[in-house]
Order: structure tokens, then C-alpha cells, then sequence
């Protein structure tokens, strides 16, 4: 085991461990610190948290204990990932779990770089862009958990820390690896801990990753992931593995589940019922008068599924969330609609499905929950972000899309790239 990973939600772990993958080590989620020690064998290891938006101090106790059971699995470098657009409430969580890393791994220096420019988000000058625009003039201003109205990171990143936080500029990140340790060695002796470090193209992320081989912990977007394997092949701690994304067939049924309502879900949901195949929608009207509804959607996919896969969805359009949630409340609505979901999801792995694509992040967490599933290996990517996985040890591969990842073919893009 070589790099050990704390992400701060699910889908996050995902993206970075599906970049590990691209570039050659094994990789593995663990859904939560497991509650033994003992580790599958990997090249890396991603706990899987839900802290980005939890009290500060919850954050800090819970990456803590996984940073202390990766320790205990054997890991030789730690790697804090957060979001490409650095959500974090004002009180923190970056900062503070950054810093209480730090101190426990007995450390005095990290980076802190979001960018992932395949996907659009940049820093320079320590300001985050999200494609043209500015961070505080993107999307993310109306974020309804973490809005971001500052741009500058390094402005953002001081208000959430102790210790005084710095800048390493484009231009040096573009004089290479050396050039950078130099600075990180200048911002130490002035007692910057933290320092935001520009990258712009993959090139800076892979500077980056070079420049940080003698530092015990990166955070970072899962951008910087991407320069790693080929550090530590130059190290020769890695032999990159060809394989690494190679997941076996299981054979078995296939099925969608979706309880996204985004505009990318959305789209892939009508790309399927527009292509004639076979869906069954769960209204959650239904579900909250009492009908059998998990029971009638199972009877629907199981009549179906030996010829072909079956989709069952709760997705729909905006209007028709706001009429739902005006009729039931939007927690009780989420909530019935998740737990109807996740329900099915069991009964057609019970049915012999082995090839399950979901739908949705907060949906994806009830699914694999009620799968019991704690260890996910990571396999190859279907979009960007969005990788294949196999529940470890068992035959049964997950694909777990949150919301607005994926082109409209998604879900059948991804059932044929496995058999
Ligand atoms: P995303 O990744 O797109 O945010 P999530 O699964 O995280 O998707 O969240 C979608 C939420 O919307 C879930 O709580 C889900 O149960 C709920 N939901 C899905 N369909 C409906 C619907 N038709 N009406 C109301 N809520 C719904």
C-alpha cells in the first residue's frame, strides 16, 4: 500500500480513485473507516467520508480515525480530497482537517490545489475558476450548503486556519519541480503551513505531484492525482499495473436505478425511454398513500430483465419535484423515495441483477447500504468521474453516477462497457 486517501464524500472518493486507476494502481474505496484492520490489498486506499458539510470538529475526529487506520494499513503518503470548487462552509471543514492532519502526521507543510482543468476548474494567482467564469461568479454562489462567494483562495483557505497561509504562483509552478520545493521551502521559513498552488493545465498538476513526493500529506481536488503514479513509479514503489482498471465479468442481469433529478439525469432518463426501452416509474404520491410500490416495480423488471435490462426511476423534472415536495414536504418526499429505491435495488440483486448502474448521489449512498456493501474496487472509467466498481469479493458491479455526471447515453454507454 502505498497512498492513503481521506475524501470528504462519496462521489468525491470515487472521481479520485477512478484517477489512480486511469494512471496504473490498484485502488479501493472503503465506504467509512472500517471497523476492523483488515485492509484489501491495493496500491492505494480511499476512505470514503461524509464531512464536507458536518460541524468542523465532527470533520476533524472523523478524518482523524481514517487517517490513523491508514496508517495502521500501511500508507506512505496521505491525501485530503475535497471538491474542484473548494466547497466548504465559512467555519471550515478544509482548513481545520488540514491543519489537524498536518499536526498528526507530525508535518509542517501542504499544498492545497482544486484544480482539475479536464473538468474545467483552474487556479491562478490562488483564484479558483470554474471554466471562464470566477468561483463567486459561478453556480456555486447560490450553492444551498456551501455557497462560495470569494474567489481567492488563499482569502478563503486564512479564514478557516490557524496558521498563516500562502501562494505558489504559476510561475514558478512552470519553472518545475525544483523551483517549487524552493518556494515551498521559503513559505516554511515564514511559517506557512497551507499554501495554494496555482495549476492551470495537467502539466502544473504533475509538477505538483513531483514537487510534493517528500511531503507526508497532499490536499488537493483529485486533480493532482493524476501526476502520482509516476512519482512513486520513479521511486520505485509503483510498478504501474495495465490491469489495474480490469474488473471480472459476472455475467447475470442488468438493471438502472435513478433517483437523480438533475438536467444530466433527466436527459439520460429520456434518452432510454426515447430509445423504447423498458422503465417503470416510482411516483412518490404512491408511495406516500401506501401502495406496494417497490413490489409492483420489482414485478415489472422481473419480467424483463432475462431478455433485457430495466430501468426504474424516480427522476423527474424541476415543476414536477416542486409539486411533489409543496404536496409532501422535501424531506419526507427524498426520503420515501430513497428508501423505495434502495428497497428495489436489493430485490433485483436478489433477482440475479449483477450489473446495477444508479443514479444520484444521496440515492447511490441508500442503494449501497442497503447492498451492504462496505469495499468497492474501482475499475474503469465510463465518464469522467464516473467509473465501473465491483462490491469486493462478491459478483456484483456498481456504477454510481451523482447527478449531473454523464453524456445522455450514459446508462446504456456504461451496461455495455461490462458483460
Ligand atoms: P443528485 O446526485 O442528482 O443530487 P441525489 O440522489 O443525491 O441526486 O438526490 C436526489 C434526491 O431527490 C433524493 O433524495 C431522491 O430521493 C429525491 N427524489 C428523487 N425523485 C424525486 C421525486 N420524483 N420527487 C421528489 N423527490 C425526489
Amino acid at each position: 500500500m502505498i497512498l492513503g486517501v481521506i475524501a470528504d464524500d462519496f462521489t468525491g472518493a470515487t472521481d479520485v480513485a477512478s484517477m489512480l486507476v486511469r494512471a496504473g494502481m490498484r485502488t479501493v474505496q472503503l465506504i467509512g473507516v472500517p471497523h476492523d484492520d483488515a485492509a484489501p490489498s491495493a496500491d492505494a486506499l480511499v476512505i470514503a467520508l461524509k464531512s464536507r458539510t458536518v460541524p468542523a470538529a465532527q470533520a476533524v475526529t472523523e478524518s482523524l480515525a481514517a487517517l490513523r487506520w491508514l496508517q495502521r494499513a500501511g500508507a506512505r503518503q496521505f491525501y485530503f480530497k475535497y471538491c474542484s470548487t473548494f466547497d466548504s462552509t465559512p467555519a471550515g471543514n478544509i482548513g481545520p482537517v488540514a491543519e489537524a492532519l498536518l499536526e498528526a502526521l507530525d508535518a509542517d507543510f501542504a499544498i492545497a490545489c482544486p484544480a482539475f482543468p479536464e473538468n474545467g476548474r483552474t487556479v491562478f494567482r490562488g483564484h479558483l475558476f470554474v471554466g471562464d467564469q470566477l468561483l463567486s461568479d459561478s453556480g456555486m454562489r447560490d450553492h444551498p450548503l456551501t455557497p462560495m462567494t470569494d474567489a481567492n483562495l488563499v482569502r478563503v483557505l486564512q479564514a478557516q486556519s490557524r496558521a498563516a497561509v500562502g501562494l505558489v504562483r504559476h510561475d514558478i509552478v512552470a519553472a518545475g519541480a525544483e523551483a517549487v520545493r524552493g518556494r515551498f521551502d521559503e513559505l516554511r521559513a515564514d511559517g506557512v503551513r497551507l499554501a495554494v498552488a496555482d495549476a492551470i493545465a495537467d502539466a502544473d498538476l504533475r509538477v505538483l505531484a513531483e514537487a510534493c513526493a517528500g511531503l507526508p500529506l497532499i490536499t488537493a481536488g483529485s486533480g493532482v492525482a493524476l501526476g502520482l503514479p509516476s512519482v512513486y513509479a520513479a521511486r520505485g514503489w509503483l510498478r504501474p499495473d495495465a490491469a489495474a482498471a480490469s474488473l471480472p465479468a459476472v455475467g447475470g442481469h442488468a438493471a438502472v436505478v435513478s433517483g437523480s433529478c438533475s438536467t444530466a439525469t433527466n436527459a439520460q432518463v429520456r434518452h432510454w425511454l426515447e430509445a423504447g426501452r423498458p422503465a417503470f416509474r416510482i411516483d412518490a404520491r404512491a408511495l406516500a398513500a401506501g401502495e406496494p410500490v417497490a413490489a409492483q416495480a420489482l414485478d415489472f423488471a422481473a419480467a424483463r430483465l432475462p431478455h433485457e435490462a430495466a430501468l426504474v426511476y424516480a427522476t423527474a423534472s424541476p415543476e414536477d419535484v416542486k409539486a411533489v415536495q409543496a404536496a409532501l414536504g422535501a424531506e419526507r418526499a427524498g426520503a420515501l423515495v430513497e428508501e423505495c429505491l434502495a428497497e428495489v435495488a436489493a430485490s433485483l440483486v436478489h433477482a440475479g441483477v449483477r450489473r446495477l448502474v444508479v443514479a444520484g448521489g444521496e440515492t447511490s449512498g441508500a442503494v449501497v447500504q442497503a447492498l451492504g456493501v462496505r469495499v468497492l474496487r474501482i475499475g474503469a472509467t465510463i465518464a469522467p468521474g464516473v467509473p465501473w466498481t465491483q462490491a469486493e469479493g462478491r459478483p456484483l458491479l456498481l456504477a454510481l453516477k451523482s447527478g449531473n455526471f454523464g453524456a445522455a447515453d450514459f446508462f446504456s454507454r456504461a451496461l455495455a462497457q461490462v458483460a
